[in-house]
């Protein structure tokens, strides 16, 4: 083989890349459709620091959305120094997935099955939107197209509201909105945790 030295350069010049490109960490790039690339297996990636203020952040929105005040999230005492949503920082990766991974079990929790209660919610937004088809249990359960599509619908609706529920939580917490996110290239990663979302519903899976 002739190892004479461009060749050789160039060879080395790959390994370079290749170990810069091994040696970082998913939240170390700054293009979102790499960050989302890796987002399934992003929280692998944090220390124990970091997914100790994510879990702690998770299980306080948790306990909001049980007690159904988080309209009020703002006002209720926490340890803002481990609160992701208050320093979004703590957790070195795209900041909307951060979001995204608090408020999904928040939805969860306030609604955590398909059941008539869900059913009505559903109605209730398609009233709302001026609608006059309606969703039922059976059609839901029975994977009617038009009415997966409502719950799908509402889902979004869930996570855009509770979205902005946590831009006011503090002077510090950031204002995402859900359908500039899915411009921006984040779709993926939406429909990921709207699927998670009716998949656990459907089981009645615990947040
Ligand atoms: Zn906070």
């Amino acid at each position: 083989m002739d190892f004479s030295f461009p060749r050789c350069h160039c060879l080395l010049e790959f390994l370079y890349s290749l170990l810069i490109l091994l040696k970082m960490r998913p939240g170390d790039f700054p293009p979102r459709s790499i960050a989302e690339r890796d987002w399934p297996m992003a929280p692998n990636h944090l220390n124990s620091d970091q997914l100790s203020c994510l879990e702690y952040t998770k299980a306080h929105f948790k306990e909001i959305a049980r007690q159904n005040r988080f309209a009020e999230n703002s006002a209720i005492e926490h340890d803002a120094s481990r609160c992701v949503i208050c320093h979004a920082d703590l957790i070195p990766r795209n900041p909307f997935l951060t979001y995204l991974d608090v408020i999904t079990p928040s939805v969860k929790v306030r609604r955590p099955r398909l059941d008539q209660a869900l059913v009505e919610e559903i109605n209730g937004d398609l009233a709302m939107l001026g609608e006059d088809f309606r969703v039922t249990l059976e059609l839901l359960k029975d994977g009617d197209e038009r009415s997966t599509e409502c719950w799908r619908d509402w889902v979004h609706t869930a996570l855009a509201t509770g979205l902005g529920l946590l831009s006011i939580h503090s002077p510090t917490s950031l204002d995402f909105d859900l359908d500039e996110e899915r411009e921006a290239g984040m779709e993926a990663v939406i429909e990921d945790k709207v699927r998670e979302i009716m998949n656990d519903q459907l089981m009645a899976r615990e947040a």
